[in-house]
């Protein structure tokens, strides 16, 4: 933070802003997210947020049943690899690496990181895994098993809105200068100038004046490539996150920082910002690709259908100081009041390998 209560990168923002003019406000989240992860691991209580592996271990240990029961049905390929999107501390890692274990699965672990700090606990949790900044440096030759919790909705999304004049991209401005020194105020929300009808999609073409959309290139990639590499390596998936698994309007960008939403304008590379993760965008990109099993539905549905509940029980059977402590977090990865039904659990499968358990059968 400098002097004047505002971040270091809010300065510089402000200062780009007023010798090029507003910026897209991908380029502010991209930035600001890469500032906020770089320096500093934000999960856990003392942290800014907590995720589904921190609640419980069950979280993990469900994902790794799902991902052994798959590689049985496949016939047990000795060179499989685990790979993991965007991993936090590990804990997802570690509760599914063990239960895959448990059943003969020792796979090589692969992390797609780009936070040093995260990357130092990562591979304190995770000895003899190997790290990478990217999805298109995993290992080409073997089979994927990969995962991602919570990984998608931290990539920048371009925003677009619907103005009088047709298509424009949503920019950050800076506030007018009466504002300009009260933090949070110094930046706002504007449409761009530049007609960007071509970038939207057929589906949203004739929306109403004042509708915004949401795309997030970096999702569209990595999903371009994960789908490439599923049908010629072979292997699965399973993304989870906040996010819809039909095409919506609106914006989702939000910001978190000590366990409360803050104005996502406010404290760029303080804050951790978010958006919804348009899955609906997803399965069209993995369906193109020629992906022949994809399936999606909340995450509350999918931890009852692989089993969560059996696993509280035998968890609390096991440790009955713990039972209560067992029950609250079943309930918070499940309940629909909860995480339950905003989480998505969206699953694909390819090159040879058989349809994941847990998602009702394809229509
Ligand atoms: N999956 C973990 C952590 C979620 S937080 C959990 O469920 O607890 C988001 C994670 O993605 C962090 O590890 C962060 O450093 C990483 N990340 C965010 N943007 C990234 C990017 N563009 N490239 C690589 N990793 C990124």
């Amino acid at each position: 933070m400098s002097g004047s209560g505002r971040t270091d990168l809010a300065e510089s923002f402000a200062r780009l802003i007023r010798s090029d003019g507003p910026m897209p406000v991908a380029r502010f989240m991209g930035e600001s997210n890469a500032r906020y992860y770089a320096a500093r691991d934000p999960l856990g209580a003392a942290g800014d947020f907590v995720t589904a592996p921190d609640i419980s271990q069950m979280f993990g240990e469900m994902v790794g049943l799902w991902l052994v029961d798959l590689w049985v049905r496949a016939g047990r390929p000795a060179d499989a690899i685990y790979a993991e999107l965007g991993p936090g501390r590990g804990t997802l890692a570690r509760d599914a690496l063990r239960v895959m274990r448990g059943q003969g699965l020792e796979p090589q672990v692969h992390l797609v990181e780009g936070s040093p700090a995260l990357r130092k606990v990562q591979g304190e949790a995770l000895p003899g895994a190997a790290f990478h900044d990217d999805i298109a440096s995993l290992p080409e030759d073997r089979p994927l098993l990969l995962v991602a919790n919570e990984f998608l909705d931290a990539l920048p999304v371009r925003q677009l809105v619907r103005t009088e004049a047709g298509w424009r991209e949503r920019m950050v401005a800076l506030a007018p200068e009466d504002t300009a020194d009260v933090p949070g105020a110094a930046f706002v929300f504007t449409a761009g100038t530049q007609p960007m009808d071509a970038a939207v999609s057929e589906r949203w073409r004739g929306a109403p004046v004042g509708t915004l959309i949401e795309t997030c290139p970096g999702a569209a990639a990595a999903m371009a490539e994960l789908a490439r590499r599923l049908t010629t390596q072979g292997g699965a998936a399973l993304l989870i996150d906040y996010g819809h698994l039909a095409p919506r309007a609106g914006s989702t960008l939000q910001a978190v920082r000590a366990h409360a939403k803050v104005d996502p304008l406010a404290l760029p590379g303080e804050a951790d910002l978010t958006a919804h993760v348009d899955f609906a965008m997803l399965a069209e990109i993995a369906q193109n690709a020629g992906v022949p099993w994809i399936a999606g539905t909340t995450q509350g549905a999918w931890l009852g259908a692989v089993g969560i509940e059996a696993r509280a029980q035998a968890l609390s059977a096991r440790a009955p100081e713990r039972a209560e402590e067992v029950a609250a977090a079943h309930r918070r990865l499940v309940h629909g009041d909860d995480m339950g039904d905003l989480f998505k659990v969206f699953a694909l499968s390819g090159g040879g390998w058989p349809p994941g358990a847990g998602f009702a059968p394809q229509a």
